[in-house]
């Protein structure tokens, strides 16, 4: 479906090729196993010779249904749903990375992606530095050394809406013959297709804004598709070496522009088993359905509680990058011309105090950890995401014990700033004037 829109294409595409009984909505399909119909297609399914599906782990239709439908809304050549969101970096990076290799990332990226760089890859021998400003080329390019497999960074990094210049990442990424891969959770595909500006690799937590819904979790990894592997002057082993298994060719050699993805699929996760349920794939292809709509209202609605949080006195400053205010304004405007997401933070000047009340005064706003859901949340990242960071680090990422964040729903704007007014009135009268501004 070469020319149809977005919002008709988040319905309409990638439904299956055979529509059994005329079911209009592409069936759930909760089958561990699929029958082969003789010895030849069993051996051919294994081979990789002969389509079809053989076990749910290595693939089923449901689940193929909603990667299909992911892949053409990044403007991918394929996808992979996996799990979890968590689950789509891990396949991701350890497609392309082994024991002593390096990856560059931004600082600010999701927490959960930070640690499993640090913490997990750091036990397998896989080695990560972070570029403190990620609006800084130069740095990039100075963190990129000879093992450097990937650069790693988010189009909407949360809770400070930091933007990452893809385009300009790509550039530097391309320049050293490296693939850059991208976190595409907050943009979604209908703000911000990373691309189209060069990514090679897109990221996804479908738990979040794809499904909407806050029902079901999963992760998706797109490949546009269009990274030459064999011609890397930095390859990554498992792509250019002669397969492990079977001492025969390699993955590029096999699979040519689609060996990142082969090997991702079939070794990856296929192995490790990240493999999603088909029911939550499934509940996401039905969120998908409505992302547009969703993603619209919820950015228009952030965009008039921001700026509604501006003009409060207790309000020290507000990080969205909708704002004329915002560093990141001007990005944002090239960038990101349909809405600037619905996930932002902002900081009372009455420290932590003040937002231990705030929180615990909300009613309308869900206190809880999770992001773009049809309703409203609110979090203290210093004392939940964040809070193993030392206070050095706080400071230095700018979360202050006063930063609140939000993730706006698809509520009625007039009752998520009444709720936002009752939580202010639980404040301390006198809290500006108490501010202890570390
Ligand atoms: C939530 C999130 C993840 C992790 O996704 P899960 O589905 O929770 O595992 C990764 N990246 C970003 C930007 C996220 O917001």
């Amino acid at each position: 479906m070469p020319q149809f829109g977005f919002s008709t294409q988040q319905v309409h595409g990638g439904v299956a090729e055979q529509r059994e009984h005329g079911a209009r909505v592409a069936p759930l399909h909760l089958s561990a196993g699929f029958v082969f119909d003789d010895f030849d297609q069993a051996q051919g399914r294994f081979a990789g010779e002969v389509d079809g599906y053989s076990y749910t782990r290595l693939g089923n239709p449901t689940t193929a249904a909603t990667e299909r439908r992911i892949a053409l809304l990044e403007g991918g050549a394929e996808a992979l749903l996996v799990g979890t969101g968590q689950a789509a970096v891990t396949v991701a990076v350890l497609a392309l990375l082994q024991a002593g290799d390096h990856l560059v990332s931004m600082n600010s990226i999701y927490e959960g992606s930070r640690n499993l760089f640090v913490q997990n890859f750091g036990r397998l021998g896989i080695t990560v530095s972070f570029v403190e400003d990620a609006g800084d080329l130069q740095q990039w390019a100075d963190a990129i050394r000879p093992n450097t497999r990937l650069l790693f960074g988010e189009t909407i990094p949360n809770p400070k809406n930091d933007l990452l210049d893809v385009a300009r990442v790509a550039e530097v990424a391309h320049a050293h013959g490296l693939p850059l891969v991208v976190d595409n959770t907050l943009a979604t595909p209908y703000l911000l297709r990373p691309i189209e500006y060069g990514a090679d690799v897109v990221v996804h937590s479908a738990s979040k804004f794809l499904a909407g819904h806050g029902t079901a979790l999963g992760g998706a990894i797109v490949d546009a598709g269009t990274f030459d592997w064999a011609a890397s002057e930095r390859p990554s082993a498992a792509l250019v070496e002669r397969d492990a298994l079977t001492g025969g060719p390699s993955f590029v050699e096999r699979h040519g522009r689609r060996a990142f993805m082969a090997y991702a699929r079939d070794v990856v996760a296929a192995r490790l088993g990240p493999a999603p349920a088909p029911f939550n794939a499934f509940l996401i292809q039905q969120g998908i359905e409505t992302l547009s709509l969703r993603v619209d209202r919820q950015s228009a609605s952030a965009l008039a509680v921001a700026r509604w949080l501006e003009t409060r006195e207790e309000v020290e400053s507000v990080d969205y990058a909708g704002l004329d205010s915002s560093p990141y304004a001007e990005l944002a405007r090239r960038t990101l011309p349909r809405g600037q997401g619905s996930v932002f933070a902002f900081t009372l000047r009455g420290g932590l105090p003040a937002a231990r009340r705030f929180c615990e005064a909300a009613q309308l706003f869900s206190h809880m950890t999770h992001l773009g859901d049809v309703r409203s949340l609110i979090l203290h990242p210093a004392s939940t995401t964040h809070a193993h960071r030392t206070e050095q680090q706080l400071r230095d990422g700018g979360i202050g014990p006063g930063l609140l964040r939000l993730s706006i729903g698809v509520e009625d704007v007039a009752d998520l700033v009444a709720d936002l007014e009752h939580c202010f009135a639980s404040l301390p009268q006198d809290a500006p004037a108490l501010a202890v501004v570390s």
